[in-house]
Formats: structure tokens, sequence, C-alpha cells
């Protein structure tokens, strides 16, 4: 038998129409650092539709890179909306990455148009020139006299660009399998690479964004979008929101504790997602200026590993955090965290909500050790954990084919780098990144599991551990924190609090007190620096 079923290409225009047809109610409010401005998702289709036509019109064409360099905004969530649907594909330029990274990319993806926020216009001015094959900048929310572009660049400003354009457009017949958006990895390992979504990975992922086993985004829900749209698409929210009629409140260039929570005053969202780094700054806020956060029934952590310590925080303030896993390479949903059936007890499901999380159905996964044998999901064994399904990237971007490197790669599995251990009911842990495990004596420590107990002590703001060379031990942990006080930048006193939770051997000698640890591109701990920083041995 052959099924009856039409196929239907999965395509994120048709989440565009239908959301701007079925949802006119959810909006995108955007903060302006005083305040908030609106759009309604139908104006979002207007105006995603205005931007295909302009770009028509500029000789874009099917296949052809568009790149943002914005924050999250009404704009770019109609850039998300207008440049894929026209087949064109979407490159979201990360805003913080060094000039070197920046022009790299830019060549590398081949964008031939750029738009490009007014506040961060100076930043791109300075890469145009290194990027020969840009002729178009399109500069939103501000004057265009922010950029400078050399000769052979034509600059635009966004409203001027739209304006008087068509707020409908014929959307192409396009092949779900066609690339939509492209992102490269923030490089905290060697050089970015770049990995092309489809309109159909998008479209299935912007499904688990909308299923209570996975973000549970609904109409009824206002979504804080804090997680940047140049950090893995900000884990899918934008697309998922317009499949489940979401509001998006979109901090704009407003990332601080500060107005982040002036916007949870002003727009009361039910939920928010962004790194641990973020969630840090905010509750350190909180505990100086208390203020009721209740209104969020969630908040989904991820990116990095959330300490224990914040979980049960943030449970202090009534919210909740679910954890979860993912990279660029996965989407980036991997895995979420939420207790199983029948598990009513606070601790008990503590114990759950820690881990990483199971995986979602489409997401195929196994754990490797170093003997090239796949181990038992016992909650013990550890091994590399790879990963396979519909929206996991199974090579990387390259002008004249991609690759799929077996360094990366393994019998179609994507090997991620990271060190896991899953249990029989599915929950997966991640131990480590391998390369940041420490070996000491011969036996290892988890750098995560260390800056977990570390920053549990309230002395600490935040905590990383690297392993530095040791002639007798190979490898010992070296700590670099921030803590609350002066008075607490006492290594003995640290180590006093440790000897109670860990085995005295993985009690760390070597402690350096900071202002602040160093971070990436998307916020989280910078390990690389930090070992460049100490490479020479001087540990104070
Ligand atoms: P990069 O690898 O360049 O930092 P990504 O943002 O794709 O870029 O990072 C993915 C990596 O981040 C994962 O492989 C993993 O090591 C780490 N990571 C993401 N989420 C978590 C988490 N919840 N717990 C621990 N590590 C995480």
């Amino acid at each position: 038998v052959q099924t009856t079923m039409q196929h239907g290409d999965l395509l994120i225009s048709g989440l565009v129409e239908y959301s701007r047809r079925v949802f006119p109610e959810a909006k995108v409010i955007t903060w302006t650092g005083e305040g908030t401005r609106e759009a309604s998702f139908a104006d979002i289709g207007d105006q995603g539709a205005q931007i295909a036509n302009a770009l028509t019109k500029l000789g874009v064409a099917r296949g052809d890179r568009v790149a943002t360099f914005m924050w999250n905004n009404t704009e770019h969530q109609a850039l998300y909306a207008g440049v894929p649907s026209m087949g064109a594909v979407l490159h979201t330029l990360n805003l913080r990455l060094s000039p070197e990274q920046a022009v790299f990319i830019i060549n590398h993806a081949d964008d031939k148009v750029i738009f490009v926020d007014a506040s961060v216009a100076p930043m791109l001015s300075q890469y145009l020139t290194g990027t020969p094959n840009v002729k178009h900048v399109v500069v939103a929310n501000g004057p265009v006299e922010s950029l400078t572009a050399p000769e052979g660049v034509t600059v635009h400003a966004y409203d001027d660009l739209i304006a008087g354009e068509p707020t409908t457009y014929d959307w192409p017949k396009l092949d779900e399998t066609d690339a939509a958006v492209m992102c490269y990895t923030s490089g905290t390992t060697g050089d970015p690479k770049g990995v092309v979504y489809s309109h159909r990975s998008i479209y299935l992922h912007s499904l688990l964004g909308t299923s209570t086993s996975g973000m549970g985004l609904s109409n009824h829900d206002t979504m804080l979008a804090i997680v940047p749209m140049f950090h893995v698409m900000s884990w899918g929210l934008p697309y998922a929101a317009m499949m489940a009629g979401a509001t998006l409140v979109m901090p704009d260039r407003f990332l601080q504790p500060e107005p982040l929570l002036a916007m949870m005053v002003e727009t009361r969202p039910t939920l928010a997602a962004a790194v641990p780094t973020i969630w840090q700054g905010v509750s350190a806020l909180l505990d100086a200026k208390p203020q009721d956060i209740t209104h969020l029934r969630e908040v989904v952590v991820g990116g990095a590993a959330v300490p224990p310590s914040m979980i049960t925080k943030f449970d202090g303030y009534g919210v909740k955090i679910v954890h979860a896993w993912g990279m660029t390479e996965t989407s980036p949903l991997g895995t979420i965290s939420r207790p199983p059936a029948g598990v009513e007890d606070e601790d008990a499901a503590f114990a759950y909500r820690v881990t990483q999380g199971r995986f979602p159905a489409p997401v195929a996964a196994r754990i490797v050790g170093d003997d090239g044998q796949e181990q038992p999901w016992d909650g013990e064994a550890r091994g590399e954990l790879e990963v396979s399904g519909p929206w996991i990237t199974g090579s990387y971007y390259q002008p004249d084919g991609n690759v799929a490197d077996p360094s990366k790669f393994d019998d179609g599995w994507l090997r991620t780098g990271d060190v896991a251990t899953i249990t029989p009911d599915g929950y997966m842990t991640i131990v480590d990144r391998a390369k940041d495990i420490i070996k000491t004596g011969g036996e290892w420590i988890s750098s995560v599991e260390l800056e977990n107990v570390i920053a549990s002590n309230p002395a600490v703001v935040e905590a990383t551990v690297i392993g530095v060379p040791d002639a007798k031990w190979d490898e010992r942990p070296f700590v670099l924190a921030v803590v609350r006080d002066e008075a607490d930048a006492d290594v003995e006193a640290h180590r006093k609090f440790l000897e109670d939770r860990i085995p005295r051997w993985q009690i760390p000698e070597r402690w350096s007190f900071v202002t602040e640890v160093p971070k990436t591109s998307v916020g989280k701990f910078d390990k690389k620096r930090v070992r460049q920083h100490y490479a020479d041995g001087d540990y104070t």
C-alpha cells in the first residue's frame, strides 16, 4: 500500500501566513530603554512581505545570503519572517565576534546584503572594508549616518527601503529541505563552523517549542526572549512563537539585569529563556532589590550547565528553572528536563531537574566510550554523546560542498564533544566537555561538577574551573572565582567549604579571585581565554 496522505512541504512562509491570519492578537513587544513599542503578528507578516519585495528589487535571488547584525527586536523578527519565505537564506551574525571572525564569517557565507541596527553600525563599518561581496547594507532603528561604508556598498534606511512596498508577496513553492537560516558556531573550539537549517528542520523544531514536553509555548504565553536571535535563532523562539501565537518580548540591546527586570514589571512574561550567566546577574539584583517575578511560569536555561544552586535559588523566588541542553548543530533543542510522571517528592524531582533531561522523540542519542563501544544507559557509564535526527546537522557548510569531517561525525551521528551519562529512564547528564575534563593522577574531575559545588557557596558569585599542568599529578584544577565581598577571597575558607562536599583529592589548591570571569560571545565561561591568560603558570 501507498500512503494516501498529501505531502505538504513544511515551509516558513506557511508559518508566517498562519501566524498573521490566525494570531493577530499575538505581539512582538520591543523594549526601547524607557518603555515598549509593539507590532502584531499581522504587522510582522506585512513587514516580512515588504522586506521580500524590497530585496527582490535589490536583486536578491533564491539561495542568496541576507545577513543580520541585529539585536532582538521587531525588525529582526520581520527579517526572520520575510527572508527565508522568499527563498533567500537568513544569516544571523553574532554581534560579539572579534573583527577577524566576523570578516571571516561574512566572506565564508558570501553575504550579499546585511541588515544592521544603528547602535552597532559603527562596528560593522570596520568590517566592510574586508568584505568585498557585500553590496547593500540596510540600517534599522537609527540614522543611516551611523554606518560608514566603502565604495561599492549602497546604504539604505530600513524604513525607506520597505516604504510603499506591497504587504503581500507571492511566496515561492520551495522544497522543505531548502536552506532557510544559517548560523556559525560561537567558536569556543577553533574556527567558527557554519550550520544551515532547512525549512523542514526549523518547522519540526518549532513543533517541539510548542509541545508540553518541549518549551510548552502557547497562545496564552508571553515569552521574554533574552537569548539573542544570533545565538542559534534565539533557541527557535521566533518561529515557535509564530506557530503558537505566543507574544514575544524582545529586549533589544538592553540585556543587563536592571532593564530585564524593568521589562518584566511592564510586560509580565510567563516564560523566559537565557543562559545561566544572565540569570546569575538577575538573581544578584533580585537579592539586592526584591521584586515579584512569579508571573514567570518557567524559565528555560541552557547553553551551559545550570548549577543546582541556581535552581534552588529560583525556587526561592517561586520560579521554576527548566534545564535544557543543545548546540548550534542541534537547532538547538537536544534535551529538556522535566521530572517523570509519578515523582511527587521535591527532592526526588530535584535530582531530575538538575540533569540536562530527556531527548525529544525525533532526536536519537547514544554514548560512545573511548574504545568506540556504545555504552549502556545505566546512569553510570560515560562516553561521548552522539545524536542524530531531523534537526541535527549532518555536516558543516562549505561553499564548494558541505563537509562531514570524521572528528565531528560518526557514521551519520553528530559527535557533540560532550561527555555524558544517561539513566535507564532516559535522563542525560553532561559530565563535561571532553576537552575540559581534568585528568589528575589517573582520575577524572568534571570541571562542571566542581564549578557547581564551588558556586553553591553563598560567598561565590560565579566560578569557573580549568585543568592546569602539574608536575606530580599531570593536571590539577584551577579556580577563577568572583566573590561577594573582599573578605570572601579566602582560599582556606573555600577549601574548608569543599571538604564536606567532595573527595579530598578533588579540592583545588590553586585559586584566583577576579571581578569577572571572562565570557564568550554568547555569555558562557570562556575557558579558552582563561587557559591562555594563565598559560604562564602564574595563578595569582
Ligand atoms: P559553542 O560550542 O561554540 O560554545 P554552542 O552555543 O553551540 O556553541 O555550544 C554548545 C555546547 O554548550 C554544548 O556542546 C555543551 O558543551 C554546552 N552546553 C549547552 N547546554 C548545556 C547544558 N545545559 N549543560 C551543560 N553544557 C551545555
